[in-house]
């Protein structure tokens, strides 16, 4: 039986908040895209503990000019004003300012499935979804890719010049590309949960350096954080399972008292969420007819707050370079346009990959000569502003 084909200038494999934003991008561009996400997405779910994120002031800038961000905001966002940087053991601490980088705030703290019912919302009439959909093979066609799509009732073929790859971590399109990918498991799990302090918040972010990784404190709602804490497997398994009393009592003992100071005990939490953390990175961001963005290009720990930032200007670097090859008579999937995206993204791949791990490295390690080196590390980093500024200006997304 001859199967239906389609055919689209761009199709996109993952509609998460790359994939999202990337389609709406391509589609103002005036191309035909469509969208291939394996969940049902675009339906307002009440989650325990919210998911949140914290986008940069230059990712909010860059949803500003999407057009979507005014409908982000609608939903519920928190201003990221300034972020407190500590140690559980010890009284050295760090302020990130706003004012220092000449912005109204550093950023913002955003629920996950906000952002992607904004781009949902954009994208209806523009876009064609289709979802739940999975790719159940990949061919070349020489002038671009075919894909054989299933849905629940349905097989067809999608014939285009340019297929995405946005399908997160464990992405099958990278798979099916044959892009490796190289990294390693951190041997830690992020637990989060909504938790309401003694004390508001006033829209900073606290970010406690432990032994055994962050503990991080994202301004939520007006009265609540959101925390991500770094455990080991078994310890967060075990906090997990515990009842509520016994994971405060941990989580005010692990806190420090640099940070009970600013915001006082923790006296409520939510039900707890865990993530495993690793760093991935694909050997590539290309192949013939084919791109990488977000996660699966590469997969941060969250620790700095990076990883959907980079993702979002994965997004404005291939559109940029699609409309570059459109303004000269090439295809979205043109060898020059992909060639361009991959050398373009290498330095800020290299970058924010060395800013997450070296972090890590110098706070998290149980090496004495690191510890030594983090506490002065922390120390320089109060005294010398241009050292200050680099990390502001990173976190904020202004380099
Ligand atoms: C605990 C935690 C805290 C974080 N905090 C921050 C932060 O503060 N700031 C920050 O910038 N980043 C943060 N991140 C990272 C950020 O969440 C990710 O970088 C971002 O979600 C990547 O978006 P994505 O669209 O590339 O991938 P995903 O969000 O993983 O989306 C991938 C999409 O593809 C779909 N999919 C998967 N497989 C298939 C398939 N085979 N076919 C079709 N569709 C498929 C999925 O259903 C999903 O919708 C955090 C991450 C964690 C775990």
């Amino acid at each position: 039986m001859q199967l239906e084909q389609r055919h689209y200038d761009v199709s996109i494999v993952g509609g998460g908040m790359a994939g999202g934003s990337l389609a709406l991008e391509l589609q103002q561009l005036g191309l035909s895209v469509v969208l291939l996400e394996k969940f049902q997405q675009n339906t307002p779910v009440t989650s325990s503990p919210e998911q949140v994120i914290a986008l940069s002031w230059g990712t909010v800038q860059h949803l500003k000019k999407l057009n979507v961000w005014k409908d982000i905001e609608q939903l519920g966002v928190s201003v990221l004003r300034d972020v407190h940087v500590s140690q559980a053991t010890r009284r050295a601490s760090v302020e990130l300012l706003h004012d220092e980088e000449g912005v109204d705030s550093l950023g913002f703290v955003v629920q996950n499935q906000f952002v992607v019912q904004a781009l949902y919302k954009n994208l209806a009439g523009k876009v064609d979804i289709i979802c739940p959909a999975e790719v159940v093979a990949m061919s070349d066609t020489g002038a671009g890719k075919r894909l054989l799509v299933q849905t629940s009732d349905t097989q067809f073929e999608i014939e285009s010049s340019l297929v995405v790859g946005a399908d997160g971590t464990y992405s099958q399109i990278r798979h099916m590309a044959g892009i490796l990918s190289q990294g390693w498991d951190h041997n830690r799990f992020a637990l989060v949960a909504s938790v309401i302090p003694e004390n508001p918040h006033r829209h900073v972010a606290y970010e406690c350096f432990r032994a055994d990784g962050p503990l991080a404190f994202l301004p939520l709602d007006s009265e609540r954080f959101s925390i991500v804490w770094t455990l080991k497997p078994s310890d967060a398994t075990r906090m997990q399972q515990a009842s509520e009393m016994v994971f405060l009592s941990r989580l005010n003992m692990v806190m420090g008292e640099p940070l009970k100071e600013k915001i006082g005990r923790i006296s409520a939490s939510s039900k707890t969420r865990l993530f495993p953390l690793e760093l991935r990175v694909s050997k590539q961001y290309s192949t013939p007819h084919l791109a990488l963005v977000g996660n699966a290009a590469r997969t941060l720990h969250p620790m700095a707050g990076q990883g959907m930032n980079i993702s979002m200007r994965d997004v404005a670097d291939l559109s940029a370079c699609v409309q570059a090859g459109l303004n000269q008579n090439q295809q979205a999937g043109d060898a020059r346009v992909l060639a361009a995206y991959a050398a373009g993204r290498k330095k800020d791949q290299r970058r924010t990959v060395a800013l997450t791990e070296g972090l890590n490295l110098l706070f998290n390690h149980k090496n004495p000569a690191l510890h030594c080196l983090n506490q002065g590390g922390l120390r320089l980093l109060s005294h010398l502003s241009f050292l200050r500024h680099q990390v502001s200006k990173q976190a904020a997304g202004l380099v």
